[in-house]
Order: C-alpha cells, then sequence, then structure tokens
C-alpha cells in the first residue's frame, strides 16, 4: 500500500531534497540519503514535541536516520519516530542516528515492517534560549533490498593489517548456555558470549546461531560498547544435510533445505552471494546421524562461486582429529582441485561461552587471520573473498605464516593467482612467525609433497622452496608444525594459471 505525500502544516519549516528511485540506494555512507529534511527551531517550540513528516515506498527494509544541529547555547533537541500507524521508538537527546529494520533496532527503537507512507521524525524541544534559532538536518537513508549490515557507521580500526577472530559460536539465541545465578545452565546472554571473546583480545566474531536471526539486535546494542571487537552478522544455516555459516546479513534467510541439492539451498545461498556476503560450509565431514542432526555436508551439485570459505577447523571436534576426515579438509581439497578459490577459515564453535576450560572448543580456538584494509565487516567480507588469510590452529596472539609466488616476471601474495607455464621454476616464500624448531610442509593440489618439507630455524623466519610448475598444478599452500609435531598454523592457497 502506498500513500500519497501529506505535507502538514508546521510550526517549523521543512522541505525534501534528493529523493531518489530505488535502485540509487546503495551503501548508506559512501551514497546520496533518500531524503534530506532541513529545518529550524527557534523559543516558540519550546517545551514542545514537533512531527516532520515524509513519506517512504513500499518495500523498505531498513530505514537509517541521521540527525543533526546546532545545539547553540544548550540547545537541545530529542530524537523519536512515529510509523504511518504507531511510535517506532524515541532516543531523547542521546543519539545522533538510529537504524530500524524488518529484523532488528538500535536501542531504544523497535523492529518490524517499515509499511510506507508517511512517517515522522518525532522532535523534542527541551532547552531553547529566547532569540536562539536552531538549524537541524535529518538524512534518511533506506534499503529496499538485502544488503551487508554494519553494527556501527563507522570501522571498529581504519588501520590496514592482519586481525583475528572466530567465525563460529552460538548464544542462548539458539543451544549456547552457560552457569546462571544457581550455578544450572540456562540459555547463555549475547553479552556473556561478547564478552568472553574480548576476553581473549580477539579482534571480530561472527555469532552463528542456529538458522535465527533473533541475536542481531543483541549485537546492534552491544557493538557502540564492545568498540574494540567487530561484531560479524552471521548464523549458522542448520538443514538436514548439512550446516553451513553465511555471514554479512542479518535478512531472514530460508534455511527449510528438504533435498540434498542446490536446487532447495539456492534460496538462501544466492541472497547471500548476491548481497556481497559469504558462504561457508561447517564440519563438512563430520557423519550426520543421531548424535549429530545433519551435521555432515550432503549437498555436491553446488554450482562454482557459491561457496567462498570452507571451515577446514571446527573447535568442537578438535579434540577428536585435527587432520582426519571429520574436518573440513577434504570438501576444502576437492573444491580446490575443482579450480575454484576457496578460502580455508578456522571456528571454535562454541556453546559454553568460553567458560568450561576442561574443553578444547573455547572461543578463539582456532582464529582466523585476515588481512584488511579496515576493521569493518565490509573489509571483512572482501579480506576473506581475497584469500589472503591464514589459520592459528590454538589461536594465540602472534603466530603468523604469510606465503608469496615468485616467477621471474611477477611476485603475487596469498590468495592471488601466478601465471606460471609448465614447468616454469617459481619460488614459494613463507614467512612464519612463533614456530622455532618446526617444519614447514607445502600441500600441492591437496597433497603433501615431503621433498619440500623444511625445517624452521628461528622464531621469525623466511623459508624458501623452489618448485617446478606441472601441468596439473593449480595451487599450493602451507602447513607448520610446531617441535612437537602438532599442526600450529594453515595458509591459503596461492594458485595458478597456466
Ligand atoms: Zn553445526
Ligand atoms: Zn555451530
Amino acid at each position: 500500500m502506498k500513500q500519497s505525500r501529506i505535507v502538514c502544516a508546521l510550526l517549523i519549516l521543512f522541505q525534501f531534497i534528493s529523493v531518489k528511485t530505488n535502485a540509487q540506494y546503495q551503501s548508506e555512507l559512501s551514497s546520496k540519503p533518500f531524503l534530506t529534511l532541513k529545518g529550524s527551531v527557534d523559543r516558540k517550540s519550546f517545551q514542545t514535541y514537533l512531527e516532520v513528516p515524509f513519506a517512504i515506498p513500499d518495500n523498505v527494509k531498513r530505514m537509517t536516520v541521521y540527525f543533526t544541529y546546532n545545539r547553540n547555547q544548550r540547545t537541545t533537541i530529542d530524537l523519536g519516530i512515529l510509523d504511518p500507524e504507531k511510535f517506532r521508538g524515541w532516543s531523547g537527546g542521546t543519539r545522533d542516528s538510529f537504524t530500524i529494520s524488518d529484523q532488528d533496532a538500535t536501542p531504544g527503537y523497535l523492529a518490524g515492517a517499515l509499511p510506507a507512507g508517511q512517517w515522522k521524525l518525532l522532535l523534542g524541544i527541551p532547552n531553547i534560549k529566547e532569540n536562539v534559532k536552531a538549524n537541524y538536518e535529518a538524512k534518511i537513508y533506506i534499503d529496499t533490498d538485502y544488503k551487508i549490515t554494519e553494527f556501527y557507521d563507522r570501522p571498529i580500526n581504519t588501520k590496514p593489517g592482519w586481525y583475528r577472530g572466530d567465525f563460529h559460536m552460538h548464544s542462548g539465541n539458539s543451544d549456547g548456555k552457560c552457569k546462571a545465578q544457581s550455578g544450572l545452565d540456562a540459555p547463555c546472554p549475547v553479552f556473556k558470549v561478547v564478552e568472553a571473546a574480548a576476553n581473549k583480545s580477539l579482534d571480530f566474531i561472527a555469532l552463528t546461531d542456529h538458522n535465527t536471526n533473533s541475536h542481531a539486535e543483541a549485537l546492534r546494542e552491544l557493538q557502540p560498547y564492545f568498540n574494540q571487537i567487530l561484531l560479524v552478522p552471521g548464523r549458522e544455516i542448520t538443514t538436514f544435510y548439512g550446516h553451513s555459516n553465511v555471514f554479512g546479513l542479518t535478512d531472514f534467510l530460508d534455511f527449510r533445505t528438504l533435498k540434498p541439492s542446490y536446487s532447495e539451498s539456492k534460496k538462501w545461498m544466492d541472497i547471500v552471494n548476491q548481497a556481497g556476503g559469504i558462504v561457508s560450509i561447517n564440519h563438512a565431514g563430520v557423519p550426520s546421524g543421531e548424535n549429530c542432526m545433519g551435521c555432515g555436508w550432503q549437498i555436491n551439485d553446488i554450482p562454482k562461486n557459491v561457496i567462498s570459505t570452507v571451515e577446514i577447523l571446527n573447535g568442537g571436534s578438535m579434540n577428536m582429529s585435527l587432520e582426519g576426515k571429520i574436518q573440513g579438509w577434504d570438501l576444502w581439497h576437492k573444491l580446490l582441485n575443482e579450480g575454484q578459490h576457496i578460502t580455508a577459515i578456522g571456528g571454535s564453535d562454541d556453546h559454553r561461552s568460553s567458560e568450561n576450560s576442561a574443553t578444547i572448543d573455547n572461543i578463539g580456538r582456532p582464529t582466523t587471520v585476515i588481512f584488511m584494509k579496515e576493521l569493518s565487516v565490509n573489509a571483512l567480507l572482501a579480506g576473506l573473498k581475497s584469500g589472503k588469510a591464514f589459520v592459528d590452529v590454538e589461536g594465540t596472539p602472534d603466530r603468523f605464516i604469510d606465503v608469496f609466488a615468485a616467477n621471474t616476471s611477477e611476485k603475487i601474495e596469498m590468495g592471488s593467482t601466478l601465471k606460471a607455464k609448465i614447468a616454469d621454476l617459481i619460488t614459494i616464500s613463507i614467512i612464519v612467525k612463533g614456530a622455532q624448531n618446526g617444519k614447514v610442509e607445502l600441500v600441492v593440489n591437496g597433497k603433501v609433497e615431503n621433498q619440500f618439507t623444511k625445517n624452521i630455524p628461528t622464531n621469525e623466519a623466511n623459508v624458501e622452496i623452489n618448485y617446478k610448475i606441472d601441468k596439473n598444478n593449480t595451487h599450493i599452500y602451507a602447513k607448520v608444525y610446531d617441535d612437537k609435531n602438532n599442526l600450529i598454523l594453515v595458509s591459503n592457497p596461492v594458485y595458478f594459471e597456466k
């Protein structure tokens, strides 16, 4: 239902400018607003409420309002909003922006459908002095399509660099538990999960409750408080034929996958990819059965470029086997050997908010370390897609691996592709930190090539290995073992194109 725009007579002036068509709404801050409302208040408005109407079209999924005003002589303008039918939130003088979506909203505001028609900004004027005129401006952004969600309107850290985090954990929004005041188990609040991750000094986490997106609202609330750890929209799409983490979106995704085929899973996979998110396959090798319903991955007809990442190590099964079939290695190698560029990641699959130190699957074990241009959701997704990332099996604060490949004309970094002809001699450079007296192995097309295994002599080492490209060679990655032969680091591949 679309209502015509109604222009009310108000005590204040307002105007609509820069109205855009739906197709032009791109990212909130990099594009122009849907509309900008401008006006002013003076002493006549003192201790009154003003309604500033504006119209939104059909099919809006999310609205963000940025409000600024001239605070001259302690002028204060409180902020709230009404939809065409009812009150939708109030933040008084405490916020200068808020978001309302059909799934979640800034604290103080009410999530839910955004009906088309006339909305009203609700302005309260608790203080304005005689002879003061204060201009205000409200920039209103709307989205009508699936879109990557940032819970914060700026990067957590603007510096480019390597950032450490965990892509898999559960709160009381699904089956995550922790001890209640009584000492008995209770559904674990999101706050406790994020706090546990912050206590491990992680740079980012994705909270991946099963099939629901109800935790998004808590993450939106917590992000400004935990402002040194990026909270990434995530969920574990949990089907009868496998579990898949998806990252980047808070929109509802129809997880009901009734056959082990892409024709059934595309309804959620395609939405995630079209919005710029990530589809990742979890604990692919875990057997499905009554102990773990639908846990093993069984959907094998997915076209190329739908899956972006594979969880090669899942904390929940690391105590059973690090390198065996129960983990995600086989699926990762299969997809790589099909010629796909798939980034390996790790996830703890923590269900206890790290409180049970007797188990191995605590938040941050394993961690995935990603090179990002800044610490934001969009940069994290781009970093994952670039493949410049590695898995730190034990989730240390400082172990490190980076891999480069070079021939006589070019040097490429981890995740990138080197043009190399058959019989070309290339140099693989592996920079390793924190693995003194350990060894590095090269894995070529999914198989360890023992003749290239090298010892790591120092805590910070640059190991160089010369390798002759053969006709089947599409990618090489590196595994690092410590001096007790425990797997501690896994790089992502460098790729070759003939
Ligand atoms: Zn799972
Ligand atoms: Zn899980």
